[in-house]
């Protein structure tokens, strides 16, 4: 099969039957939903850019597995080539939605497993590798999107997974059969699930001999029997019901996450990708961790080129653009965000082939991209704010400015330099606000902040790379002592 249009991703979506919760209702068409809809558009800019011939080429390559053409999304990374060009495609889907496309967690996923499942066949000669390599060319092949499941909801934090009260706090085994096992837990906050075909599920942190049950990994489709995803909500994201697409932003795209139960789920012996090999759930969670701590660089910085493009409109808008401080502001804005981008382009040129064939990126350098990225666009947003002015925040409603009589005050003292319309300044600043405090802010703050991995995770990570005691050797060899 080809790749799929717009369009036809959205169809495909549609024919999905998955058991959705929202506000406490069954969601019978979450892919019209008012709320739901803008986060499906946002995964369907991967397909629109695929098909697009200004994009095609960052957007599409050649699988080295069929020799068809198939979107990036889908690619298993042969090249430090292919580890920019992911990063590249990543800050353009930014770009053209101002918010978290979903669709790397499974191109991350992807690339992890290929490894790593490789690397479990040569110890134990298991099958897992060829299980997954089907899997994957399965997907390219029908152009599927896939979630990234890897986040358990952990309970007691400083507990491992079999000493919980609750031993279905990290997902497990609970049944293995002749065709296949059986698996019980939850996997929190997962991105663009709704929006997905099969969902890949992995193990949350390294794991010990205790551990066995729990270091599983293996991929089903989102509509498969036990299957149930309960929405998270999104600061304002009741806006999306009043029919005022001034009022929400950035009306036309967004994100989604979901708390996602298997409640005794079969996963049938083809799909399994790892099954009681402990001593691989850490290699496998740092490799999808290093491959998401990379995509950062590319995404979050693609959304921080819309809000560095909106502040200065706003600035100009405002009349403050020829002002030497706020031009200044710009400037930082860009340092920052261009900063995060060389992260992200450096682990990538730095990235080195693995036992299979796929190339992962530089641990360290994703790491230190990653680390960036809670901090840097938390600052973006700060000098974005403050270049906006307070009525980000306290604009009246769409509503009241359609409004005969209101209208017209609002008009009135609400203008900003001639020649702009009182509703343009309006857009610019609601966008502003959706960055910053609204939706969108899940995927450029919080999700910056702890997507693929609190900061901490991070300093574990460059604590181990670092190369200290290298060094220190340095050190000692240039101050000549001797001990
Ligand atoms: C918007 C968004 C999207 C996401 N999308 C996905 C997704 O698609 N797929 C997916 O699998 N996950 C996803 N995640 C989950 C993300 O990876 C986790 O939020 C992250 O790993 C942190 O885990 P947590 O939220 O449970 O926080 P916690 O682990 O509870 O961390 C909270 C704080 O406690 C500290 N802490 C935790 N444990 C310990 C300990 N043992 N000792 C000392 N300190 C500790 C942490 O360092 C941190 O400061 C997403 C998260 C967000 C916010």
């Amino acid at each position: 099969m080809s790749l799929m249009t717009g369009e036809e991703y959205i169809e495909s979506i549609r024919k999905i039957k998955m058991e959705i919760y929202m506000f406490g209702e069954k969601i019978e068409n979450p892919v019209d939903h008012p709320i739901l809809r803008p986060s499906l558009n946002s995964v369907r800019m991967t397909y629109d850019l695929a098909q697009d011939s200004q994009y095609a080429e960052l957007m599409t390559t050649k699988s080295p597995f069929t020799g068809n053409t198939i979107n990036r999304f889908t690619h298993i990374h042969q090249s430090t080539e292919d580890l920019k060009n992911k990063v590249k495609m990543q800050r353009l889907c930014g770009q053209k939605t101002a918010s978290c496309f979903q669709r790397c967690v499974g191109m991350d996923a992807f690339n992890a497993e290929y490894s790593t499942t490789f690397e479990i066949d040569k110890k134990y000669g298991t099958k897992y590798h060829e299980n997954f390599k089907k899997f994957m060319m399965y997907c390219q092949e029908n152009d599927l999107t896939v979630d990234g499941a890897m986040t358990d909801p952990k309970g007691d934090r400083s507990k491992a997974p079999h000493a919980q009260e609750d031993p279905d706090l990290y997902l497990r085994v609970v049944e293995r059969r002749p065709d296949g096992i059986i698996v019980r837990g939850a996997k929190a906050h997962q991105t663009g699930i709704i929006n997905s075909h099969e969902v890949i599920v992995m193990p949350t942190i390294s794991m010990g001999p205790d551990d066995k049950d729990y270091a599983v990994s293996f991929a089903v489709p989102t509509d498969t029997e036990g299957l149930l995803m309960i929405i998270g909500r999104q600061s304002c994201d009741t806006r999306k019901l009043e029919e005022s697409e001034l009022d929400v932003g950035n009306s036309e795209f967004g994100g989604v996450e979901a708390l996602v139960i298997f409640e005794d789920v079969f996963v049938p012996n083809e799909r399994i990708f790892m099954d009681g090999e402990t001593e691989f759930a850490g290699v496998l969670v740092e490799r999808f961790a290093g491959y998401h701590r990379q995509s950062y660089g590319g995404c979050k910085v693609g959304v921080g080129d819309v809000l560095i493009g909106a502040a200065a409109v706003i600035a100009e808008y405002n009349g403050a653009e020829k002002a030497s401080a706020v031009k200044d502001k710009l400037i930082e804005m860009t340092h920052l965000n261009e900063t995060l981008y060389c992260c992200g382009i450096a682990c990538s040129t730095e990235g080195k082939a693995t036992e299979s064939g796929a190339y992962l990126i530089d641990l360290l350098l994703a790491n230190v991209c990653k680390q960036n990225i809670t901090r840097f666009p938390y600052e973006i947003v700060r000098l974005a704010e403050d270049i906006a002015g307070g009525l980000m925040v306290t604009a009246p409603s769409e509503k009241d400015f359609r409004d005969p009589k209101l209208g017209a005050y609002i008009d009135k003292y609400f203008k900003g330099v001639s020649g702009v319309s009182t509703e343009n300044r309006f857009r610019i600043l609601r966008l502003i606000e959706n960055l910053a405090l609204g939706s969108a802010a899940v995927g450029y703050r919080t999700e910056s902040m702890h997507g693929a991995g609190s900061p901490q995770a991070q300093r574990i990570m460059i604590a181990r790379q670092g190369k200290l005691a290298f060094k220190k050797k340095l050190a000692k060899e240039i101050a000549h002592v001797t001990e």
